[in-house]
């Protein structure tokens, strides 16, 4: 038997980081969570505390990581990600990510531990291209709502590109496209929380705009099995792979490219709520709220052989069971 592995889950209390620390727990890691429980929550891994091989740091990615101990993989998870929360401390979300990316490429150094790093499709801001490809460069307002969040992942990815040119870091980065599902904070102000928890509590469902806007939402099992196999692949071949494709560093989109309208997404929620009382409503749009959101996801099936399974109205209804939990 070879020896055990130890992973680092950066945000591993959070919707996705606690998904992907009972995802390596189940593989066989040992797991040290790390989280200052702004927004991810133990309740979220409450679970895994009593699994040995499971360990909860409470900690803040913008503090130096090096003394945490060695790892063989890390998962950089830690951001606030969701609009109300990453704009309610937009000093802190840029912070977050910039120190906290400088933070995982020293300890990554320091004990020779591959890296994945997850940024986001808000590196295309408003994109111009649709759907869009990891070569589009994007379209970011540099001093909006959602500039906090968008340049510092932007930050994030420029750090990483360069640790693997300066120091020849073994990095992998996700850009990852609306995810959802169990663990999602009910009150996090994403539209599939807000949506589920409005038919739930029978109150107004809030549409933004007109609805016209489009998202593509992945199921977060989905998300999790992209980040397995993007970790598995050697250096060697993730290096040649995007030096084929022309692309500087190891970014891949991941994400459903099922592209739905947010009215057809309330739509939807109310069609698997039948006894819901909530009517929909139309509020403002906020600003620089992309119109239109869709992954192209070649390069992740071709590097990985992997694409989404769960269908919208699937994924949805496992999410549904659990805000019910939560409403
Ligand atoms: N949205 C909405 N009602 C809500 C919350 C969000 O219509 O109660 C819209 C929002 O304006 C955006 C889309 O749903 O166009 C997705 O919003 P979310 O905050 O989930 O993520 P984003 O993709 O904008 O980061």
């Amino acid at each position: 038997m070879g020896e055990v592995k130890r992973a680092l889950v950066t945000g591993g209390c959070g919707f996705l980081g606690s998904h992907v620390c009972r995802r390596l727990l189940q593989d066989g890691y040992r797991v040290v969570a790390l989280d200052n429980l702004y927004t991810g929550s133990k309740r979220n891994v409450a679970d895994l505390f009593a699994n040995p091989g499971f360990a909860f740091s409470e900690m803040n990615v913008i503090e130096p990581l090096v003394d945490l101990g060695s790892f063989d993989e890390i998962y950089n998870l830690a951001c606030p990600a969701s609009p109300p929360h990453y704009q309610a401390r937009p000093l802190f979300t840029t912070k977050t990510s910039v120190l906290g990316a400088l933070n995982v490429i020293e300890l990554a150094a320091k004990c020779g531990a591959k890296v994945l790093h997850t940024s986001t499709s808000e590196v295309y801001g408003d994109p111009l291209v649709h759907p869009q490809v990891e070569k589009y460069w994007g379209n970011v307002n540099t001093i909006g709502i959602r500039s906090c969040y968008d340049e510092g992942k932007r930050c994030a990815e420029t750090l990483y590109a360069d640790a693997i040119r300066e120091m020849d870091l073994d990095v992998r980065m996700v850009r990852i496209f609306n995810t959802y599902g169990p663990a999602m904070d009910p009150q996090d102000g994403r539209v599939i929380s807000n949506f589920a928890m409005q038919a739930l509590r029978n109150e107004d469902i809030t549409i933004f705009g007109d609805g016209s806007q489009t998202r593509s939402f992945q199921y977060v099992d989905d998300l999790v099995e992209a980040f397995r196999r993007y970790m598995a692949l050697p250096k060697e071949r993730i290096r040649a792979f995007f030096a084929e494709k022309g692309l500087g560093a190891p970014v891949l989109n991941t994400g459903n490219p099922g592209e739905y309208t947010i009215r057809q997404l309330a739509e939807e929620t109310l069609r698997q709520l039948p006894e819901s009382k909530s009517q929909i409503v139309t509020r403002p749009l906020p600003a620089d709220d992309p119109k239109r959101r869709k992954p192209d996801i070649t390069l992740a099936k071709e590097l990985l052989g992997w694409e989404p399974r769960v269908p919208l109205a699937e994924g949805l209804a496992k999410t549904i069971a659990y805000f019910r939990t939560r409403a």
